[in-house]
């Protein structure tokens, strides 16, 4: 299996060689050559697997160039049972990776896809990333040091899939004072030697943009073996993958029932594997894309229009980590929907990469969407999001948290037009965003057990200037 950029002007390569970097060098993101076909037969054979062993089946039809025996055992330590121990909701099973949990039996369930170490999604896929950089830069004899701006979700989870591992560093930029308690208290405690809390004396965007600005110095970037885990990373997308058929096999009794999906989504990266699995012929009917205040993917499905906002004009909203001006994994998704033309992309992203936008309404290809690739979406507000949580505790006796209360509220909004039972994705647990919390239901989220007291501990972070040659600095002084 070879990877090709959604741009066209990079050489296909496999899996491990696009691994450590970011975007093909020219610029586009590497997607497979081919989505590998799922028949029913595997369906069915895949049916009644262990999250582990169901996440090797798909895995492997990937990866084929570590070796088939490392593939696993990198896998069976990463979904184990222990590490996705913190169960959301009260009578799931603490066996299963990514519990369902039907809130109309048969019609409407949460799929908890939050119950790894940071308490959000993304521990899913990050978890595994971190054991697959620790295989491959071993296998290399190589070190990385990872440089990320985070809002809260993606720090932590890059965090606490990467400590302690020796061959990795992790420098995580966030902005001061800015994010939840909780959250500050889940990444400034942690005191492993090779993580590094650096507090920007700014916003999110400063933070991002300082990032930006480092990794844009190619030389400083290769002397200082410098990485990133953002979420165009491809392992991490393709780790995503897996839940969709974790999740339609336990909703579903036979393969000739259909499921819809509904996905609170940022930079498309968690929807972005819905897609996949859908092309590789897992029975998905509808792929509902929910966005909040921050609308730029709703507006798109609804009206083939594609317009990243500038920075500036990025609400901060109740459900942050959907907070985005621009969708970074979105041009896979065009790319599939033009037929793979990549003279196309090319042309649709030269524009947005000049800070404008791209109109496919009324083209055959805004038509395929929805007709072909089956996506329709909905967006939600904050008077929303608060009626949302308040219904689901009062109805179904069950705490979420607000993206997943976005999640919700889309699906809702467009059950009647469904044909089918619709699983929404749960992609945080709700103590992670205490203040909305307390906002809607006037009390404290519930928390695992063994996370009482968190924000007690003792905290560790170095504040710093957002300036690039203070990160550079800083940076250089500890690689
Ligand atoms: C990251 C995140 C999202 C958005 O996911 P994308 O892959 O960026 O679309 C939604 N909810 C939560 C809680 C997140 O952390």
């Amino acid at each position: 299996m070879r990877y090709v950029s959604t741009r066209g002007a990079s050489p296909a390569l496999p899996f491990c060689d696009i691994l450590l970097g970011g975007l093909a060098p020219d610029g586009g993101l590497y997607l497979p050559e081919t989505y590998p076909r799922v028949s029913p037969a595997d369906l069915t054979a895949w049916r009644t697997l262990s999250y582990a062993d169901l996440a090797f089946e798909i895995l492997s039809r990937f990866i084929d160039d570590i070796p088939p025996a490392d593939l696993k055992a990198l896998i069976d330590t990463t979904y184990t049972a222990e590490t996705y121990r913190f169960v959301a909701h009260p009578g799931e099973a603490a066996t299963d990776i990514t519990p369902l949990y039907w809130l109309e039996p048969g019609k409407f369930a949460l799929l908890s896809l939050s119950n790894g170490p940071t308490l959000a999604f993304k521990d899913m896929a990050m978890q595994w990333l971190g054991n697959l950089f620790e295989y491959v830069l071993e296998a290399r004899d190589e070190q990385l040091n990872i440089l990320g701006a985070t809002s809260g979700d993606t720090g932590s989870a890059a965090e606490y899939a990467m400590r302690g591992k020796a061959r990795v560093k992790v420098f995580m930029l966030s902005p001061h004072g800015r994010m939840s308690a909780f959250q500050r208290a889940q990444m400034y405690s942690l005191t492993d030697a090779n993580i590094f809390n650096l507090a920007v004396t700014g916003m999110f965007d400063d933070a991002q943009d300082v990032v930006k600005a480092v990794s844009n110095d190619a030389v400083f970037k290769a002397r200082h073996r410098i990485g990133a885990v953002n979420s165009i990373n491809w392992a991490r997308v393709l780790a995503q993958i897996v839940y969709y058929f974790k999740g339609y096999f336990a909703a579903t009794r036979t393969n000739d029932e259909a499921l819809s999906f509904c996905v609170p989504s940022g930079n498309f990266g968690n929807i972005c594997a819905g897609h996949i699995a859908r092309q590789m012929g897992l029975p998905i009917d509808r792929l509902i894309l929910a966005t909040n205040e921050n609308d730029v993917l709703d507006e798109f499905f609804k009206t083939g229009i594609y317009r990243p906002r500038k920075t500036a004009e990025t609400r901060v909203t109740s459900s942050p980590s959907m907070d985005i001006s621009k969708a970074s994994n979105f041009e896979r998704f065009i790319f599939d929907l033009v037929g793979r033309d990549a003279e196309k992309v090319r042309a649709l992203w030269a524009e947005v990469d000049k800070g404008g936008a791209f109109d496919l309404s009324g083209t055959p290809e805004f038509a395929r969407c929805a007709a072909e690739f089956g996506f329709i979406s909905g967006s939600s507000t904050h008077a929303d999001r608060i009626a949302t949580l308040r219904a689901v505790r009062e109805r179904h006796g069950v705490t979420i948290d607000p993206h997943t209360a976005d999640g919700v509220k889309v699906a809702e909004s467009l059950r009647e037009t469904l044909k089918t039972p619709v699983v929404v994705l749960e992609t945080a647990q709700a103590v992670k965003f205490a203040d909305t919390l307390r906002e809607a239901l006037g009390m404290e989220p519930e928390r695992p057990a063994e996370l009482a007291g968190l924000e007690d501990l003792p905290q560790r972070s170095e504040i710093i200037a957002p300036s690039a040659e203070a990160i550079k600095a800083y940076l250089s002084a500890r690689i």
